[in-house]
């Protein structure tokens, strides 16, 4: 059957326009689906954080750790969050979801202090909607006074586009609002956006986040090594700490430590992974 509607699309014009329109209403249907599923899976328990580790280049510790969330579905079994994350900010869902990442993050990060496996900072990705929908400052203070997390253990991860969206005014109050209560700000992704560099200026930034795009090839492509290169100067010139994401071999790491990159993280030192296995890589890392 799927042999003849392929024969009758290639066929016809006019069957291959309805053949692709059942595959768009099926496409429509499962995200529908998915977004339902969705909808209860805070209170069904079924997310999860994994955490990967953010190694300091000098010093060789761990000086942090990205938070990542997973979501596995009695229904629908484990989805990646490049599937449901796109699918939770079009329904809103990204607002309550953050939330309880937030609230998971902080809560995990102040239980490894007081187990002695700090001192770390925890990094906390934050979605455009939810930084302009909702009020991102009173969210993050009331949490950081929840879980007693000390302000400056969270850094937050924003993405260029949430930067230069909608009157840079708003933004700016934001993050101000958000610095004054002592915490971090990275900018994700960086160099994958709307990049501007005037924001850069005028924002209160401490830290850009070089994305795995341009640290992939960076061994063998000159101008993906270029970019790298000029991220970092920047970040030096601008006094902002500069990470790389996705390093994943050892070329990668020796032309990022030459040039002066602050952090590193990637499956070369480890892959996201579940809280209790991430206090067990804290507890090696602190007697090696
Ligand atoms: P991201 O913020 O850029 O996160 C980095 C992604 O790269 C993660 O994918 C991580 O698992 C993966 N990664 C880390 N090291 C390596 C490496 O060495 N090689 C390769 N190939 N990949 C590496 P993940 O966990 O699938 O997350 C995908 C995206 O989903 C994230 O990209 C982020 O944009 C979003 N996301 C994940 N968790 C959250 C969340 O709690 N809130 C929001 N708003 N977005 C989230
Ligand atoms: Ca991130
Ligand atoms: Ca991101
Ligand atoms: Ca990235």
């Amino acid at each position: 059957r799927a042999d003849t509607a392929m024969y009758q699309a290639k066929a016809s014009g006019r069957n291959a326009f309805r053949f692709f329109t059942a595959q768009m209403n099926a496409d429509v249907h499962e995200r529908l689906a998915m977004q339902n599923h969705l909808r209860h899976a805070i209170q069904q328990g079924e997310f999860e954080l994994h955490y990967q580790p953010q190694i300091d280049l000098v010093t060789g510790h761990v000086s942090g750790a990205e938070a990542l969330l997973r979501w596995h579905s009695a229904v629908l079994g484990t989805v990646p969050p490049a599937r449901f994350i796109p699918l939770a900010e079009e329904s809103g869902l990204i607002i309550p979801i953050g939330e309880w990442v937030l609230r998971e993050a902080c809560r995990q990060a102040q239980q490894w202090r007081e187990q002695g496996l700090g001192p770390m900072v925890m990094a906390v990705n934050v979605s455009a909607l939810q930084f302009h929908r909702s009020d991102p400052v009173e969210m993050v203070g009331r949490i950081l006074s929840e879980t007693g997390l000390p302000a400056e253990c969270l850094e937050l991860e924003l993405t260029e586009s949430l930067l230069v969206q909608d009157g840079a005014g708003a933004t700016l109050e934001t993050l101000r609002r958000l610095k004054a209560l002592g915490l971090r700000i990275a900018i994700d992704d960086f160099g994958t956006g709307y990049s501007s560099l005037a924001y850069l200026r005028r924002f209160p930034i401490d830290k850009l986040k070089i994305d795995r795009a341009f640290v992939r090839d960076i061994a063998c492509d000159p101008e993906d090594a270029a970019i790298v290169n000029l991220i970092v100067d920047l970040g030096r010139i601008l006094k902002l700490k500069t990470i790389a994401e996705g390093v994943e071999d050892p070329e990668q790491l020796a032309f990022l430590g030459a040039r002066g990159c602050n952090e590193v993280q990637g499956y070369l030192f480890a892959r996201p992974m579940p809280g209790a296995d991430f206090a067990a890589y804290l507890d090696s890392a602190l007697k090696a």
